[in-house]
């Protein structure tokens, strides 16, 4: 099959799949034979899907196409007033499930359940999209397992979750399951000249500096803040040749995805508390009633877990740059990159941008300490995910990272 032959599969609703074709395949010729039974008036389509893929492959955009095909009159062409509608989250027989929360409960699956049990109104399905499945909490899963194992007859149920294991076992064993795979940086670049506009050199960029993920491609792309951030972590390596360059760098690292976190957290933290606010019966002023503390102050709680695990996205953000930093310095150490400096400068480098920075550091070590770096990577992430303090743990891992002369 050529290249422009397998671009024009991705039509409609399927437009933004990239490099997804084998999904999509699946996805049509469910929307086709959920028509086709239809039409001999039965209803025999799997009832359940379960959507996997990397961060940034696209899940929840697959899921929410598949939702718009499945409601559309010529199976997702993208344009009519159902695939528009669901794609904007306002039809009526679509429920989008995204979360800024923790968690999912019981209540809030409970509600969904009751949609589900319900007929269609305009549509040609009830579908229920779950965006966030791996944070539905276990009562919830209970909740889901009936009507997933017992749908209505009109009912589709799509979930979305990084892995197969992210999901309770009981769900995920009745769901039909669908792979997402990491879009080439060509695929992630050619959608962002297409879609956002950007021109071609930029959008080279940003794709191969997002590594696949589409979303993180985009911000890159669109704001020169986030490319100014990744641009100081990609300095820090160069940057540690004494241990207080190693406390300064770990400082300047945490307070700045510290301070990420409340720049995303600040506007959503002040509508929900006026939301809130609005809920108990009282504008700003005025003595509260005493049972109302406890409330405000589960709101509260759950904004500082919300805010410290922004915080924690951010650190691990830093930490995926600097592994593809010093991937980079091992391939040229290999040999499984080209001379970097040579003949095609910087060819299949994550960051060619660096690429004198990344032969001088080649240079000037071993394979065998770069590895040892990369694995102090890891275990930063590992220390951050069991809650050691993150200042610590950056700081460990800067030290760990120092040019030793
Ligand atoms: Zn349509």
């Amino acid at each position: 099959m050529t290249v422009d032959a397998r671009r024009d599969e991705l039509t409609g609703v399927w437009a933004e799949l990239i490099g997804q074709h084998r999904a999509v395949k699946v996805l049509r010729r469910a929307v086709a034979s959920s028509r086709q039974q239809a039409e001999a008036g039965r209803h025999a389509m799997t009832h359940a899907w379960l959507v996997t893929g990397p961060p940034g492959s696209g899940r929840s955009n697959a899921a929410r196409a598949f939702a718009a095909a499945l409601q559309c009159e010529r199976g997702g062409c993208g344009e009519c007033n159902g695939c528009r509608t669901v794609l904007s989250g306002a039809h009526p027989d679509v429920t989008l499930v995204r979360t800024e929360k923790l968690s999912i409960g019981v209540d809030e699956v409970r509600e969904l359940v009751r949609k589900a049990a319900m007929s269609p109104t305009l549509g040609r399905h009830q579908v229920l999209v779950v965006e966030d499945a791996d944070r539905v909490t276990e009562r919830g899963a209970d909740a889901l397992l009936k009507s997933i194992e017992e749908p209505a007859a009109r009912t589709v149920w799509i979930l979305c979750a990084p892995t197969m294991d992210d999901v309770v076992v009981t769900i995920r064993s009745r769901c039909r399951h669908l792979h997402l795979v990491t879009p080439s940086d060509d695929a992630v670049a050619q959608l962002l000249q297409r879609r956002d506009g950007i021109d071609a050199p930029l959008a080279a960029h940003a794709a191969r500096a997002a590594q696949g993920h589409i979303g993180r491609a985009r911000v890159l792309a669109r704001d020169e803040q986030a490319r100014i951030r990744r641009d100081e972590v990609l300095r820090i390596p160069a940057r540690l040749t004494s241990i207080g360059a190693c406390l300064v760098a770990a400082d300047n690292v945490v307070k700045a995805a510290a301070d990420e976190a409340a720049a995303a957290t600040q506007l959503l933290d002040t509508r929900e508390r006026a939301d809130l606010d609005q809920a108990l019966g009282f504008g700003t002023k005025g003595a509260r009633p005493r049972n109302t503390q406890a409330v405000l102050k589960e709101l509260e709680d759950q904004q500082k877990a919300r805010a410290k695990r922004l915080q924690r996205d951010a650190l691990d953000r830093v930490l995926t740059e600097l592994t593809a930093y010093y991937r980079d310095v091992l391939g040229v150490q290999t040999g499984a990159l080209v001379d970097p400096m040579g003949q095609e400068p910087g060819v299949g480098m994550i960051n060619a941008d660096l690429r004198e920075q990344v032969a001088t550091l080649a240079r000037s070590s071993t394979p065998e300490q770069t590895l040892q770096r990369i694995d102090a990577i890891m275990q930063c992430r590992v220390d951050l995910e069991g809650n050691v303090a993150p200042l610590l743990a950056v700081e460990a891992l800067m030290v760990a990272l120092a040019q030793r002369h």
